[in-house]
């Protein structure tokens, strides 16, 4: 008795940095992101054809957190979360200083990153103004 006792019960070594590259794979790059913000990306990607393979066909997306919602209800509401607000906060930075900040971290070499202002998309139907939204985070 006793079975096999060879079995691995605890995967060691580069768990710790596959989670890391997978974190870092699972949406977009923020200099992608980024660079969807320009004006003649964030129109392309906010007036997408219908497709069914995307949540809401590709109706309702968030440009800067890079995804798709079923209807503008739910866009609605994730532009209140918390993860859009703070990621609006993330991309108030400029892309190459979040890189720099990051690499820099702990040496000592910290330049205080450039800031941008960053506003929620405008809605087509007019029934979202960020500028009437508290996206207010202390
Ligand atoms: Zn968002």
């Amino acid at each position: 008795m006793g079975g096999p006792q060879r079995r691995k019960r605890h995967h060691r070594g580069d768990t710790h940095l596959k989670k890391r590259w997978r974190t870092k794979r699972r949406t977009k790059d923020m200099d992608q992101i980024d660079d969807d913000l320009q004006d003649d990306n964030a129109a392309k990607l906010l007036h997408q054809e219908i497709d069914d393979d995307k949540p809401g066909s590709g109706q309702h997306y968030c440009l800067h957190c890079a995804r798709y919602f079923v209807n503008s209800e739910a866009l609605k509401g994730h532009f209140r979360t918390k993860v859009h607000k703070r990621r609006l906060k993330a991309l108030e930075m400029e892309p190459y200083t979040i890189e720099e900040s990051e690499r820099a971290g702990g040496h000592g070499s910290y330049i205080p990153p450039k800031k941008r202002k960053m506003e929620t998309q405008p809605l087509d139907d007019g029934t979202f103004d960020p500028s009437t939204e508290d996206v207010d985070m202390k």
